[in-house]
């Protein structure tokens, strides 16, 4: 019965973390940058509305994005806990957010911050761009990316801090010591793994 949600800037390493939370913690990871990329992927009247905005790593419209996280969190594994990575992004989807599961009943027990290092992020992502070549990993993509980070997603911190949600943990190391510091902090709320 565990809702989390990951921020942190493109390339803090999130899906990775994600995917081990989500095996810890017996939830899905729902990671709505990956939704999208499938929807592209597989040319969905939704896929194809977004490409250009992906592609060109600008925010696709809030409507879109709400709309498609409340159909997931309606899938029958999201009953009970969830980690989102990637969503919400903007003021505005923080409060359809909190809308949407006050009216099931619910609510989030800790948002995940993972801190890092511009500098490092772009290098990562740089490496992920080669990797796994994805489109919206050229180097103006990145930058791009980083700004509009700054610009409509860094505001979303100060509001889950105020709620009392905010876990910030240090991003940079190795992936098993982000990992640890994530679950440690997480212990530290009383929210535990699945044994
Ligand atoms: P990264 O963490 O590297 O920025 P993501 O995989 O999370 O990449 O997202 C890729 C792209 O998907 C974003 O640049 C944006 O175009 C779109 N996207 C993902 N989540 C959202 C969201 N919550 N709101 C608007 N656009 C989103």
């Amino acid at each position: 019965m565990t809702r989390l949600l990951i921020v942190g800037p493109p390339g803090a390493g999130k899906g990775t973390q994600a995917a081990r939370l989500a095996a810890a913690y017996g939830i899905p990871a729902i990671a709505t940058g990956d939704i999208f990329r499938h929807n592209i992927a597989d040319k969905t009247p939704l896929g194809i509305e977004v490409k250009a905005i992906v592609d060109a790593g600008d925010y696709v419209p809030d409507s879109l994005t709400n709309a498609l996280v409340t159909s997931r969190l309606d899938e029958e594994d999201a009953r009970d806990g969830f980690l989102l990575d990637g969503y919400p992004r903007t003021l505005d989807q923080v409060s359809y957010l909190d809308d949407l599961l006050a009216s099931k009943g619910q609510a989030l027990d800790a948002v995940i911050r993972l801190v890092a290092d511009q500098e490092e992020v772009v290098s990562r992502l740089r490496k992920r761009a080669i990797d796994q070549g994805r489109v919206d990993d050229s180097e103006a993509a990145i930058r791009h990316r980083q700004e509009v980070y700054a610009r409509e997603t860094t505001p979303l911190i100060d509001v889950y801090r105020e709620k009392g949600l905010l876990i910030e943990v240090d991003g940079l190391g190795e992936i098993d010591d982000v990992s640890t510091r994530i679950s440690e902090a997480l212990a530290a709320r009383q929210i535990a793994p699945v044994a």
